[in-house]
């Protein structure tokens, strides 16, 4: 059947060629769409929100949602991974699709004006002008450098990258080491308040949050938060007192204590809030801890022989090898981690 329309070429749809039926369905776009790109970071703006990550998902979501026909039984689309931006040339190109009553027609080019704009965005305006709204200081509980504050360092860089590049508003402003440790300047309040909880769940740590009132913002106070978080970086050998107990630590974990107390051998975990709020405290002298070799083992306890002076002991417990002891006054205890 040919097109009743033109009469020449064959109908496919309605009774009309595909060319008579688009000029009959009259496909309009919006006026032109304005893009922001930041050139600095890349992130961009469509409509009133800066974004970052796949630019041409946005723009077909809002060339779809201004597409028109002056046919009202037609349902039009933007075709999944058309949307080219050309921005020397200021023009969105893509493809759209027709359906109609069960039937789809596609692939059908469109071009509609552009307007693309390069400029700063908030975050990039911010991070220029050292703007900050939360500070992570590490510390340790000795109050000095200690290597323990690198290790988190390097345990929180994933996350802090992370963080910037899927949210618009996450940056860190500045690090500023400190003799006794590190600030990490946070660009918003909400990163300062993940990233301290990452490192208490998973470093020993005490974590105390001040907030200060840093002007006003947006009608209402705006207040910076501080996290002042307090690394345990006593080795194994130091002595922790309980209320009246002595203890001799051994094992650091992320959320407890392995401690030692030397009368009975016995182990007792201490937890992390337990100790930062119980009646802990602990001495910077440790208890002298070296390597030995077992000699002989029975029953429950062992003979181990000083490496270098060839003394002998004797201690609780069944080892081979060589083992690590603590020498508490006199009294020799094996250390169950190396
Ligand atoms: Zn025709
Ligand atoms: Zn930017």
């Amino acid at each position: 059947m040919k097109c009743i329309v033109c009469g020449t070429k064959e109908a496919s749809i309605h009774g009309q060629c595909e060319d008579c039926y688009l000029k009959h369905v009259q496909v309009t776009g919006a006026g032109s769409i304005e893009v922001t790109i930041c050139p600095k970071c890349g992130a961009f703006k469509i409509g009133n929100n800066w974004s970052k990550g796949k630019m041409e998902q946005q723009l077909s979501r809002k060339i779809a949602a201004h597409l028109e026909s002056k046919d009202p039984n037609v349902t039009l689309e933007v075709e999944n991974n058309s949307v080219v931006l050309k921005r020397l040339e200021g023009k969105i190109e893509f493809l759209f699709d027709i359906k109609t009553e069960g039937q789809k027609m596609g692939g059908y080019p469109m071009t509609v004006p552009s307007r693309i704009l390069l400029n700063s965005c908030p975050t990039c305006n911010k991070i220029s002008g050292s703007y900050y709204e939360s500070i992570i200081q590490l510390r340790t509980l000795t109050a000095e450098y200690s290597p323990i504050i690198d290790k988190v360092l390097d345990g929180i860089s994933g996350m802090l990258h992370k963080m910037h590049n899927n949210e618009t508003d996450s940056f860190v402003s500045k690090i500023q080491p400190m003799k006794e440790g590190v600030d990490i300047y946070l660009g918003k309040k909400n990163d300062g308040i993940k990233v301290s909880k990452y490192i208490h769940d998973h470093y020993f740590s005490d974590t105390t949050r001040t907030k200060k009132l840093a002007g006003r913002r947006e009608g209402g106070d705006f207040y910076r938060y501080t996290f002042l978080v307090r690394l345990f970086n006593l080795p194994p050998g130091a002595i922790i007192w309980g209320k009246d107990k002595t203890y001799i630590l051994e094992k650091v974990g992320a959320n407890s204590l392995t401690v030692i107390d030397p009368a009975n051998e016995k182990r007792y975990d201490i937890l992390q809030n337990d100790f930062n709020t119980g009646p802990y405290s602990y001495s910077q002298d440790n208890v002298e801890s070296r390597k030995f070799i077992v000699v002989s083992s029975e029953n429950n306890e062992s003979t181990i022989m000083d490496n270098e002076n060839f003394a002998i002991y004797t201690v609780k417990g069944k080892y081979q090898g060589e083992v690590k002891a603590f020498n508490y006054k006199g009294k020799f205890i094996v250390s169950l981690t190396n």
